[in-house]
This record gives structure tokens, sequence and C-alpha cells, in this order.
């Protein structure tokens, strides 16, 4: 099936509107067909040409021992090491500005993107003129497999920036032949403004953040609008935070707002990022296998976890010529399922969104536990201040887990206890057995960037043992 590699696709191809596919045989074949005929095909080729083109790439795999014709199958696959965003960077400080997995020329670069940088120096991107276009390509397949079509408005409320998710949604649009309304975001006064063009101009569809989304909803009813009244969205599709994979969350903007709420996105290494993306059937993200191939690995093995089970993602290019990802490991935790869908189509989903980060996750007592669990019950306690701290110890061959937390500054000291109880109580109900023990306001370190909340000391208990 694979006729050239990297693909072209024809650019004024459209589906008639009536259509639910953008192309009913990919997306709907048995998807053991598809990884044989279609996705270890693009595979092996995206492998030879990374190798080739690559200094990256064909250092990591020649020490790893591994080369592209090595990978007969997509077992084989796993052969190939994983590639953690520190190598990027590190690459990339080494080789300025865009590292050792540029594999095309400047004459063929279109456009730099990059990451925000919020846990450090921001990673450059140079995307090829031609991956611009299949990038454009699989987003107008997605965003057609979530209801938007040619009549349709999109309201793009999020940033234009170094940032991917608003320039990714504008292809996407224009490519499938929608009309773009970017809006952009930040701006002071710009959501007030942005409520006096929803209402006016009625886009049918809504793309940026959840928490955007909820907060202009809420501006728009203290100025006497109802969202659902008064706007005209059909369908509201977001990036860059979980909350569209939360029921709740999800249910509340469907609510709100009288459209369907879809959850889309993978990282911006990856683009065309929405390769993680809903149907509209809602029923957790598909995995768009044939764009971007998705692994699901124990956190802590690297090997693939099967359906059902719980694994960090790891994303492979499957059609970019300009710096592709093979291997690349995100830190984000999901769980994956290949149960079909009421849509049709025949991609594995995420049922639960992207709901965890593996750099954060700790095992106690054979449990996965991530910090972000035991912090959601702290916060939904009142009296406890903002700061706590999760140390994991061993006495003996038992795994102890001690959270410390601070009440906050206007507690009676004479309540402490009851807070200690209920705080053990309610991880107890969740399946998480504590010792709490209260700390006084502001005795726990604080620091700028993001707090180091997990003191796992089991550690240094094994060294003991082994000497
Ligand atoms: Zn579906």
């Amino acid at each position: 099936m694979l006729k050239e590699w990297p693909p072209r696709y024809d650019r004024s191809y459209i589906p008639s509107p009536d259509a639910k596919f953008w192309n009913k045989e990919l997306e709907t074949m048995a998807s053991e067909e598809r990884e044989q005929k279609v996705i270890l095909p693009k595979l092996q080729a995206q492998l030879r040409y990374a190798y080739e083109k690559s200094p990256l790439y064909r250092k990591k795999w020649d020490s790893a021992g591994v080369k592209p014709e090595d990978i007969r199958s997509l077992e084989d696959f796993e052969q190939i090491p994983i590639l953690f965003k520190e190598e990027i960077r590190q690459d990339q400080r080494e080789n300025p500005p865009f590292g050792g997995n540029l594999c095309v020329s400047l004459e063929e670069l279109g456009r730099v993107q990059g990451t925000s940088g919020t846990t450090g120096k921001p990673t450059a991107f140079g995307i090829g003129k031609d991956d611009m276009e299949r990038i454009a390509e699989a987003h107008a397949r997605i965003m057609w497999g979530f209801g938007v079509r040619q009549e349709d408005i999109v309201f793009i409320g999020s940033f234009f920036s170094l940032y991917w998710g608003s320039w990714g949604t504008l292809m996407g649009t224009e490519r499938l032949g929608a009309t773009a309304f970017p809006f952009g975001a930040g701006v002071p006064g710009q959501t007030d403004r942005a409520i006096d063009w929803m209402k006016e101009v009625r886009p049918a569809v809504f793309y940026g953040t959840p928490s955007y989304s909820l907060y202009i909803a809420e501006r728009a009813k203290a100025r006497g609008i109802d969202p659902a009244k008064d706007f005209n969205f059909r369908v509201l599709f977001f990036s860059g935070e979980p909350g569209a994979g939360i029921p709740s969350t999800k249910k509340r903007i469907e609510e709100i707002y009288g459209g369907i709420c879809v959850d889309t996105g993978s990282t911006a290494e990856m683009a065309p990022w929405m390769t993680n993306g809903e149907c509209e059937c809602r029923q957790g993200m598909h995995l768009w296998q044939d764009i971007v191939y998705a692994e699901l690995v124990d956190p802590v093995t690297k090997k693939r976890v099967p359906y059902g089970k719980e694994g960090a993602t790891v994303y492979t290019h499957l059609e970019r010529n300009s710096q592709p990802m093979i291997r690349f490991w995100t830190g984000d935790i999901s769980m994956w399922v290949n149960d079909p869908c009421p849509c049709g189509r025949t991609y594995p989903r995420l049922p639960k969104g992207i709901y965890g980060r593996a750099d954060d996750m700790f095992i106690v007592r054979g449990e996965n536990v991530y910090p972000s669990a035991i912090e959601d019950v702290i916060r939904g306690i009142k009296g406890f201040g903002d700061e706590f701290r999760i140390i994991i110890t061993r006495e003996k061959t038992m795994d102890e887990l001690i959270v410390q937390a601070e009440y906050a500054k206007d507690v009676d000291s004479g309540v402490v206890p009851q807070l200690k109880e209920k705080l053990e109580a309610e991880l107890k109900a969740r399946g998480l057995r504590t010792i709490v023990q209260m700390v006084a306001p502001d005795t726990l370190e604080r620091t700028e960037f993001k707090a180091k909340r997990v003191i796992d000391k089991r550690d240094l208990y094994e060294e003991f043992t082994k000497q």
C-alpha cells in the first residue's frame, strides 16, 4: 500500500460534506491489517531515512547495536532505544539551533516552532515545507472526524507564538476548507472582545484550552450572556491541558456551551499533535496510528504494555522528513484500549485521556501513586495550607507513606488533630494507607520552580542493606 515515502497528499481532495470519514479505508480497516500493510512499511521507511540523514539517530542506534533493517515487525521496533527530551536539549546545545535530527536543508524549511520552555530552555523545531502540508492534511482529517465541515467558522482562542496549538489548528482549518477566525489570546481586554465577536460572528467551532473556555463563559455570564444560547458552538475542541479528557470538566463545558467537548493533543515535538484526537463520539482520544505511531510502555521497564493497561506514551513519526522523533518519551501517563468505538474507526483509544506524568509517579506497596492524586485530596479539605511533602520509607520490607501537610494560617490549633484524621481517612478511602504529619504554616521549603514534593528514602535503605 506504500506508494512513496514520505507521502504526498492531493491538496484539492475534500470528502463530500455528508461523508463520515476523510479516508474511510484507512480509518476503518482491521487494526492488524493496518499495522502490516500501512504502519510497518511507513515505519521502516521513516527509520531508514532517519538513520541515513540524522547523526543523532545514527550514533544512538549504532551504540545500541540496532539497524533499520533489523526492524521487520512492530515487535522488533521495541529494540530501537527510547529518545528522551533531555537528549534533544543536549543535542541542540551541541548542534544549535535545531540539533542533529534536522534532516532537511535550510531551503526546505518553512517554519520555526518550539516548546514554551516552562521547564528549561525552549526546544526549537525546524519544520519543513512538505511537513507543513502533511501536518495540515493530518489535522484536517482528524478535525473532520470530530465533525468540522467547510461551512464552519473555527474560532481560535489561543496564543499565536512559538506555541504549536493555534498554528496547528489554523493549518488544519485551512486545509479542510473551513473558515479560520484566528482571534488569539493574551492581550488585555481580549476576552471581552472575544465574547462580542462570538455573539456577532457566531462561529460553530471553538479551539483553545479548557480553562480558557471556562473563563470566557464566566465572563460572558457576568455580562448577562448565556454561552449556550447567545453563542453558536457545536464543537469545542481542546489541547494543551488534560481537562477535556476529565469527565467532570467535559460535562461542564458541554452543559455551559451546548456543544460537544473534544479532547486532542500529544505534544509539541510530535506535530501533527492532533493524532491523539477524539472523534465525535468522545470515547477517549483515538491514536491515529498510521500518522504517528503511539506505544504505551511500562514507565520503569520501558516494555510495551498490553491493551487495558496503564503506561507512559512513546511516539514515533511516520511521515516527517524534518526533525522526525523516533520513540520519543513524553513522560505522560495514560491507559489504552483497542475495543470498538461507535464511530467505526479501528484506532486504539485512551479512554481516560492523559492523566498523569511518569516523572512524578512512585510505587508504594505495588501500587502506582501520583502526587496529583494526593494533592487533589489535600486541596479538597478546608483547613490545609498550600504546601505538602510525600515521604516514602521502608520499615523492614514494608513501604511506609508519610504525608507532611501544612495547616492553614487561620486554623485554630485545636482542630489540627481532626484535620490529620480526616486526611488519613480520605486517603485511605482511595486505597492509600498513610501517616499524616501536620506541620505549622510556612514550615516546608518553597521553590520558585516546580516544587520537589516527593522524597523517596527507600533507595537509601537499599544501599545500606547491600553493604
Ligand atoms: Zn471513535
